[in-house]
């Protein structure tokens, strides 16, 4: 997919960095679309969440790498929401991956543009995606990670009420909600 088209398709609203990575894979049980096909759509990824992409650009390397730990972040909080211990390769990847120092960042002059200190290389940004998902897992709010109960989709739960069911209102929840409707029209008629 064209960089333009994957900003606009990316989703942000699983309520933490590490799940909106891990919702950039959407695996249904009737379709499982890939949206890091390519390294530019990991790097429009990284641009979208504020994360430095490096000069030289990104390489199916840093691809398959980032395709690992997502499927390591997806596999150790499913796990732990469903009761489970996580796997060792997944504790390991996560643990190695945010080992890396992560990107410093400078306000400009103006206070409005976020300026990286150095170059920064993909492990570093790796590393704040690693980082994240050590502190979401590890903290007091685990119960607010649930799976959408239309589409199984990762998100955590900010809502004031901690009631949240669905990933997005506009994927799952309007879906739910019209055919609620359906059902109750069908069964007054
Ligand atoms: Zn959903």
């Amino acid at each position: 997919m064209g960089q333009a088209d994957a900003m606009n398709a990316f989703d942000r609203g699983a309520g933490s960095l590490c799940l909106d990575f891990v919702a950039t894979l959407r695996d249904t049980s009737d379709q499982s679309v890939e949206m890091l096909s390519t390294p530019g759509d990991l790097a429009a990824w990284f641009e979208l969440t504020g994360l430095p992409v490096a000069a030289g650009g990104l390489t199916v390397q840093d691809l398959h790498s980032a395709q690992a730990l997502r499927a390591a972040v997806d596999a150790a909080a499913r796990a732990l929401i469903a009761g489970r211990q996580p796997g060792a390769d997944d504790i390991r990847l996560i643990n190695i991956t945010g080992r890396h120092p992560t990107p410093v960042f400078f306000l400009s002059a103006t206070g409005r543009a976020k300026i990286a200190s150095a170059e920064p290389d993909t492990a570093a940004t790796f590393s704040v995606i690693a980082r994240d998902t050590i502190n979401l897992l590890s903290g007091a709010d685990l119960g607010r990670v649930r799976a959408c109960s239309g589409c199984a989709a990762l998100f955590f739960d900010r809502s004031p009420s901690g009631q949240r069911r669905w990933c997005s209102m506009r994927r799952c929840g309007e879906k739910a909600a019209s055919a609620n409707y359906r059902r109750r029209l069908a069964a007054r008629a």
